[in-house]
Order: structure tokens, then sequence, then C-alpha cells
């Protein structure tokens, strides 16, 4: 299964799930307030593998694109 990315429309919190192939988040919910259907974000991992594969987003020093927003 692949891991998606998932942003909260309620708090902004940013998390990564594993879900079955399509899924969309109208289902899950946010882990920090548990605000219902968060947006699907596009994604950590296909940005990091556009940048070579370093985790580095050119556009802040995080070592973890999952965090920092880019
Ligand atoms: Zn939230």
């Amino acid at each position: 299964m692949p891991i998606y990315e998932f942003r909260c429309k309620g708090c902004g919190n940013r998390f990564e799930k594993l879900c079955p192939l399509g899924e969309t988040g109208a289902g899950l919910k946010c882990p920090e307030c548990g605000k219902q259907a968060p947006e699907r974000v596009m994604s950590a991992f296909q940005t990091r593998g556009i940048a070579g594969g370093t985790g580095s987003c050119g556009s802040c020093s995080s070592k973890n694109c999952g965090s920092c927003g880019h």
C-alpha cells in the first residue's frame, strides 16, 4: 500500500498514513484534533523523488519534507 500524506483542514496538522490505493482521506480523522476528512497532499515522497531522493526540499533546512510543508 502507498503512504499518503494528509493535511487537516481544521488545525493544519500534516500526517502520513498507509492507505489503500485511491484513498481520498474522506474517511480519515486528524490524529491531533479529530476533525474528519483531511485533505490529501500530493505528495511527500513524489516530491522527494523529483528532488533526487535527498529528502531536501531546497526552501528550508529540514531533512524531512513531510514536516516542513514542501
Ligand atoms: Zn487537526
